[in-house]
Order: structure tokens, then C-alpha cells, then sequence
């Protein structure tokens, strides 16, 4: 005779970081003990323990609960049991879902200890339950985010944990002060710097040296509670070395807001831009003088421009493809001089709709390469940046003028097409003011439906809402056109604090002068690799400085 194998008895336990921090101390530890004395007590065995740890209840993607699900709809499952339902989970219509249709179906007893609630009997109060639990996160992590926000706001240190060089101070938990032992190598992580030695460099030196490195110095000093396992105390990466040179806490300043997440059933951490930190000075002792942070922002720069892996680029977020306006895509690779005895990473950009399309090679790509070196791109953009400033240094009133005419031309080409779409919308936006108007004359004498003049109505106005939204942006357009004469002055002032050559492109001068660079495909004639790169500047545009040399030749 084939005998069924015995179905599982699941226990399953859940702590997520939010059940922490909203006062659940119910470790995973506790939650074996209650539901295996539970199980034996009741006899509910044999039993599988499984758990998710350090996720959310509103997260339905958990391993150790996926699995449990697998199984029941697998009709392998007898039994689950959780200490309470909101160990299951704290979403009130997927809980509904599982314990009045698919457990039921498939045949499965479900008991939450501590709601005292089992399928087995008639629980009226089981969604009640549900509901409350799912309002209990909601609330508590709004109360929690608003507390949050007025603490960051108010210039109290948000991050938990101190930066390395620091500890709390005894008496004020909020107040960080300086740590000197640790303080004494971010001191001279700094001086390293100062005196030319780069990131790897510095990592390679501590290590040689056998320093504790920041998580491990923290552990061993009890300054974080709960320290992550550290595979060698001793290794600094130059990640460690790059974030300690660059972190502003060690001026003093706290900054708050570095990272945001969307709600509670979505903890992931976000960057958010800087526009929305929110940086606040002398809160805490600073351990570098403002002199040689200064200097090292000096050194950093320059140090930028040789390519690492994973990088980004100088013209990263600038460059774009001619051909399908999609943004270029940076990367980098090694590169080996002829004998392979040296390699370096060297950077280049290439169409990011012709990278995308490489997995999909059946659907064919959308684009061509576009590729260019970034070496060569910014030599282009140098030479080309340094004409142009050498131009308006020597001859600012014709560039003035020049640039005036230049964009009085495309204004009058620009706007002539600009203004008959404005004349339209404006037509149509009257023409439904009327079309509602005798909508609801017809609604009223009974003509049109109370429902279908609802409808109708609705898309009217979506539809004047729209284009009233499209004709203001077009007017603020040609408006902002007309304001040449003050961009060109805002140009020049910018030029002016270039009083020296610009050697070498940094992130900060593109950003200062360029708005965009276009890469056209290259042009392979008679073994000439000829590439079109065209620059747009801030507020002036396109500049054809040759033939504006040549006219004036
Ligand atoms: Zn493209």
C-alpha cells in the first residue's frame, strides 16, 4: 500500500527592523521558543521552524514565507502557527485571502497563539485583528517619520551611528564628540592626502600598518551595539578611505535628510539630491581644519580625471547621441600597453539606447554606437571651451553682438512656428469654454443626461487643463528667449573668473560652462576616422567660432 507522506506542521516566526523600532523586542529566538512549546504542548509534531528576518510584514516577497505558501498551494501542509497574525503579516486583505480561502482550500489550520485565533474555529475577531495591526504600522511609522522630520530639521543628528573619529558623549547621547584615538588616523588619512598620496595608497599604508579599520574599531570600542560580522578587522578599502575624505562631519557640520524611504511597506533607502538635505554647521567638534579640507577638495578633483572602475564620467549626464537623443552611456576598460606588462582603465562613452538593446538582440538594436573615448571628447571640448574664452577675453563686444544676432535668428525661426501653435491652443481653449457652456445648457433643459454631462464634461475640462498648462509653457518659452541680453551678461561674468588658461576639464568647469554635447556617429572616408561633436553652452547656445574667425579675418 502507497502511503501518503505525513503533511508538515509549519511554525513560522518574522522580525522586521520596523517591528524593532516600533517596540516589538519579540527576537526570532523567542518566537522558537513560544511556537515549539506551543507545538509540543498541542501536539503539533513533527514541526518545521522557519522565519524571515529583518523583513517587513508589509513585504510579501519574504523567502521563509514564500516557501510555507509554496507548499500549502503543494496541499504538503497540515498546520501553520505564528505567535500572532501580524507575524504573518500586516496586510489586512492578503491575511484575509490566506486564512479564509486559501488555507481552507488547500486544508490548512492556521493558530496565532497569541490572538488566540485558529481556522479551526468560527474568529469573528480574526479580521478585526488584521485590520488593527495593518493601522498600527501605518500610524506608528507616521508618528515615527514625523517625529523623524522635526528632529532632522531642527539640526539633531540623524544617523545612529557615529562617524569614525567620533562617540556619543556620555552624558548627551545626541551630542558627538571627538574620539582621539581614531580621530588621530582620520587626521592623517587627511595629511596623506594633502601630501599626495591617493585613496588606494592610503588603504594600502593602513594596512600594512595592521589598523583597525572603521567597523571593526567600532565594534571593539562598543561605540555601534550591534556590530556586523567583519571578515578582517584589518582591511581598509579604498571606499573607506574615499568616504572619510569626503564625509563634512569631520568640519563639524551635521547633514540630515541624506537618505529617504517611501513609506512603510517600502523601506528600501533613497538617495535624495542635495536640494533636499539639509546641512547644518558646528554641531559637534570638527577634526579637520577648514584649510586643508579645502585642499583635499583641490587634490580630489584632479585626482578624478584618472579613470576607475565604476566611475562616472566627466561627461556623464552632458553627453548625448545625435541620432536618437538618448543620453550616452559611460564605461570603462582595461587597457594594456603592447607588451601586457601594464594595464590602466580607460573611460569612453558610447549611445545608451545601443547599449540597452544588447540582451535583446533578436528585437535589434535601436540605435548605433556612437562610441567615443572620453580622452578624446575632452580634448575636443578643452580646445574648444579655450577658443571660446580666449575669444570673448579679447573681443567682448562683438561676441556680445555676434551672439545677439545669432540667436535673434533662430528666435525669429523659432518663434514665427512658436506662435501660431500659441494663436491655436488659444482657439481652443475659447471653443471649449462655449462647448461647455452649451453642455450644460442641454443638461439642464434635460437634452443631455445627468451621467453623460458628467463625462463629458470632465474631458472637456482635462482637456482645456492641458492645453492651458501647454500654452503657458510655450509663452514662458518665448518669453525666456527674449532675455538674451541677460544671459549673455551672465555668460561673460562667468568667463571672468577664468582669468587663467584652463588646463585640465574638471566635473565643476563642464557643469559651470556646458550644457550638452551631442556625439554624431563617426565617418570612416579613406581610412579618416572623422567624428562631429557639437557643444551647446549654457544660456548662449552653439558657437561657430571659426566662422566667426573667419569673418573677422
Ligand atoms: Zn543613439
Amino acid at each position: 500500500m502507497n502511503r501518503q507522506p505525513d503533511k508538515i506542521n509549519y511554525l513560522y516566526g518574522r522580525l522586521s527592523n520596523e517591528d524593532e523600532r516600533i517596540g516589538d523586542s519579540m527576537s526570532i529566538e523567542n518566537q522558537r521558543a513560544i511556537l515549539t512549546k506551543y507545538a509540543e504542548d498541542n501536539g503539533f509534531t513533527p514541526y518545521v521552524f522557519i522565519y524571515d528576518d529583518g523583513i517587513s510584514g508589509a513585504d510579501w516577497d519574504r523567502p521563509g514565507i514564500s516557501k510555507i505558501l509554496e507548499d500549502v498551494e503543494a496541499g504538503r501542509v497540515k498546520s501553520l502557527i505564528t505567535k500572532d497574525r501580524s507575524r504573518l503579516g500586516r496586510d489586512r486583505l492578503k491575511l484575509g485571502f490566506l486564512t479564509e480561502i486559501l488555507f481552507p482550500q488547500h486544508d490548512v489550520r492556521y493558530i496565532a497563539i497569541h490572538d488566540n485565533t485558529d481556522t479551526d474555529r468560527e474568529d469573528d475577531i480574526a479580521p478585526l485583528i488584521d485590520l488593527f495591526n495593518e493601522w498600527f504600522v501605518r500610524n506608528t511609522s507616521k508618528k515615527i517619520r514625523a517625529v523623524w522630520q522635526s528632529k532632522g530639521k531642527s539640526g539633531k543628528r540623524l544617523a545612529v551611528i557615529p562617524p569614525y573619529g567620533y562617540r556619543k558623549a556620555e552624558d548627551d547621547k545626541g551630542q558627538l564628540v571627538i574620539d582621539e584615538e581614531s580621530a588621530a588616523v582620520v587626521r592623517r588619512i587627511f595629511r596623506l592626502c594633502v601630501d599626495g598620496m591617493g585613496p588606494a595608497q592610503i588603504a594600502r599604508l593602513l594596512n600594512s600598518e595592521r589598523i583597525l579599520n572603521p567597523s571593526a574599531y567600532k565594534a571593539a570600542h562598543e561605540i555601534v551595539k550591534k556590530p556586523r560580522p567583519c571578515k578582517d578587522p584589518n582591511f581598509w578599502n579604498t571606499t573607506t578611505v574615499h568616504k572619510i575624505l569626503d564625509a563634512p562631519e569631520y568640519l563639524g557640520i551635521t547633514i540630515n535628510f541624506k537618505t529617504f524611504t517611501k513609506s512603510y511597506k517600502d523601506n528600501k533607502p533613497r538617495f535624495n539630491p542635495p536640494e533636499k538635505q539639509l546641512m547644518f554647521p558646528d554641531t559637534h567638534p570638527a577634526i579637520i581644519d577648514t584649510e586643508t579640507w579645502e585642499i583635499v577638495r583641490k587634490m580630489r578633483e584632479h585626482k578624478r580625471r584618472v579613470p576607475r572602475y565604476g566611475e562616472t564620467g566627466l561627461f556623464t549626464g552632458t553627453a548625448y547621441c545625435s541620432d536618437c537623443g538618448a543620453k550616452l552611456y559611460y564605461h570603462t576598460r582595461i587597457v594594456w600597453n603592447k607588451a601586457k606588462t601594464q594595464s590602466r582603465y580607460e573611460g569612453s562613452y558610447s549611445c545608451s539606447e545601443y547599449r540597452k538593446d544588447v540582451q535583446y538582440l533578436a528585437h535589434g538594436r535601436k540605435c548605433t554606437c556612437h562610441f567615443i573615448r572620453e580622452v578624446m571628447l575632452e580634448q575636443v571640448v578643452l580646445d574648444d571651451l579655450r577658443d571660446l574664452l580666449d575669444f570673448v577675453t579679447r573681443h567682448e563686444k562683438r561676441f556680445i553682438r555676434l551672439v545677439m544676432d545669432k540667436s535673434k535668428a533662430e528666435q525669429t525661426r523659432d518663434a514665427a512656428a512658436k506662435k501660431k501653435t500659441l494663436a491655436k491652443h488659444r482657439q481652443r481653449i475659447t471653443e471649449i469654454d462655449a462647448l461647455i457652456e452649451r453642455l450644460y445648457i442641454d443638461n439642464a433643459s434635460g437634452k443631455v443626461p445627468d451621467e453623460r454631462y458628467e463625462k463629458m464634461s470632465a474631458k472637456f475640462e482635462a482637456e482645456q487643463a492641458d492645453l492651458i498648462r501647454a500654452h503657458d509653457a510655450l509663452e514662458a518659452e518665448i518669453g525666456e528667449q527674449e532675455e538674451t541680453a541677460d544671459s549673455i551678461e551672465k555668460f561673460i561674468r562667468t568667463v571672468r573668473r577664468y582669468t587663467t588658461e584652463i588646463e585640465k576639464l574638471t566635473p565643476a568647469i563642464v557643469h559651470e560652462f556646458i550644457d550638452r554635447v551631442i556625439i554624431h556617429e563617426p565617418e570612416q572616408a579613406r581610412g579618416d576616422r572623422r567624428q562631429k561633436v557639437e557643444i551647446i553652452y549654457h544660456r548662449i547656445g552653439k558657437i561657430d567660432l571659426s566662422e566667426w574667425l573667419t569673418a573677422s579675418a
